[in-house]
């Protein structure tokens, strides 16, 4: 598939008056009709819900445009639990999906009754002494071993720390009935950024089955099965997207083939979907301020890694288009950098591109999901702004720029940071 910005060089001109670059930007429409397939792929099943997985982009205004559409939110800490209630997202509405989890944070999860998903069974004892057992709990599975897809070893769920194994989210059952848990749910996350079709179905399929024997073993209600997050997009050009019709239809198969035939079902089907929701959807726009010749071609950004970290952690590769040279032959060799004193700062390495002058804009593609939220402020670098290009074509600051006060907020040496603005 060939990779489109979603703004012109004059929008961003335009919008570059008000908010200087580099920033975060969303696209509304196309958010709300991502959300709307989404929906309708899985329309088949009566108790669908996604719940968007908050990390993937905290922030209160796309979180309230996702519950416009039916969403609700996958948090994993508590300042993620508050925003979503600041966000008038609460109750079942929540999913608590956490490892490693402080006790306050299962203490506020309790208190805004949000579904809580045991990462362990030794968190059950743990809990037991800070919240309440409700009537609906789950549990998150890890199968070990390679997790497979068509002859190709996806992920390898045995060395990952997430979930309980079979016999203990067995037991974990066994002890919630005891406390007067009645409905429960299983959830796994299996593999990352699939962008394979098959990868919903197959996990689903292992989840079913697993639901029926849970079932029978421990005479236990399984309300639902939370397929988590994992679906992806295609960073690439040329890459093939997924169909989330198709995916629905699959997993709706496995669904008639696994549950309906042994009486289950009323099983609802639970998402976490982060990437997938808004990754396409964001970009971060920056300027180009140097340009360096040495033993390689640099083009040096206003924005850097602490603005996206995805090509500097894990090699990740995003798009580029230089805005206003959509059509320009790709006849120049660059290495795109940002201002970290870390030599992996870099947002493309020897990637063909048009001529760049200084004072162009580069678009950077599919940053609308693990972009922003897990910047950071390494060589005291500041986060951008976020806005949101609405759907009627005006755009909104959704979040302020940090400031060098916000990076200085956390000391208090009276006086010493005082008229920096
Ligand atoms: C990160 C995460 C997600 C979202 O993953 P995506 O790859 O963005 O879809 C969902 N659930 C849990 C528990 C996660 O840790």
């Amino acid at each position: 598939m060939e990779k489109k910005p979603f703004l012109t060089l004059q929008q961003v001109q335009e919008i570059a008056k008000t908010y200087p670059t580099p920033f975060h930007i969303y696209d509304e429409k196309a958010i709300r009709e991502n959300a709307r397939r989404v929906k309708a792929a899985f329309a088949w099943n009566p108790g669908f819900k996604e719940y968007f997985a908050v990390k993937a982009t905290p922030n209160p205004r796309l979180l309230q445009i996702l519950h416009e559409e039916g969403f609700g939110c996958d948090c994993s800490s508590l300042p993620e639990l508050q925003m979503s209630r600041a966000c008038g997202i609460t109750g079942h509405e929540v999913m608590f999906s956490s490892n490693v989890t402080p006790a306050k944070d299962y203490k506020l999860a309790s208190d805004m009754d949000a579904i809580i998903n045991f990462d362990d069974i030794t968190h059950l004892d743990f809990y037991d002494k800070i919240g309440e057992w409700k009537e609906t709990m789950s549990c998150r599975f890890n199968p070990g071993g390679d997790f497979v897809l068509d002859n190709e070893i996806m992920d390898t769920p045995q060395e990952a720390k997430y979930g309980m194994t079979r016999e203990q989210l067995v037991d974990a059952f066994l002890y919630m009935k005891a406390k007067g848990v009645k409905h429960f749910g299983i959830h796994a996350f299996l593999a990352s950024n699939t962008v394979a079709n098959e990868y919903y179905p197959a996990l689903a399929r292992i989840l079913f089955h697993l639901a029926v024997e849970v079932q029978r073993e421990t005479g236990v209600h399984i309300a639902f099965i939370n397929l988590s997050g994992g679906v992806g997009i295609p960073y690439r050009p040329g890459q093939e997207p997924n169909d989330i019709m198709a995916i629905g239809e699959g997993v709706h198969q496995a669904y008639d083939e696994v549950l309906v035939p042994a009486g289950m079902d009323d099983v609802a089907i639970y998402t976490e979907m982060g990437r997938f929701i808004l990754g396409p959807y964001g970009a971060l726009v920056s300027q180009c301020i140097h340009q360096k010749h040495t033993y390689k071609e640099y083009v040096g950004l206003d924005a850097c890694a602490a603005n996206l970290m995805r090509p500097a952690m894990y090699g990740a590769y995003h798009h580029i288009t230089v805005l206003g040279k959509e059509d320009a032959l790709c006849d120049h060799t660059y290495d795109v950098t940002g201002g970290l004193c870390e030599n992996n700062d870099k947002f493309a390495i020897d990637r063909s591109l048009p001529e760049i002058e200084v004072g162009d804009y580069l678009y950077i593609h599919d940053t609308g999901a693990h972009g922003y939220s897990m910047g950071y402020n390494y060589n005291a670098k500041l986060r951008s702004a976020e806005l949101l290009l609405r759907e009627d074509g005006s755009v909104e600051m959704i979040r302020r720029a940090e400031t060098p006060k916000d990076y200085f907020a956390t000391f208090d040496f009276t006086g010493l940071f005082d008229g920096i603005e």
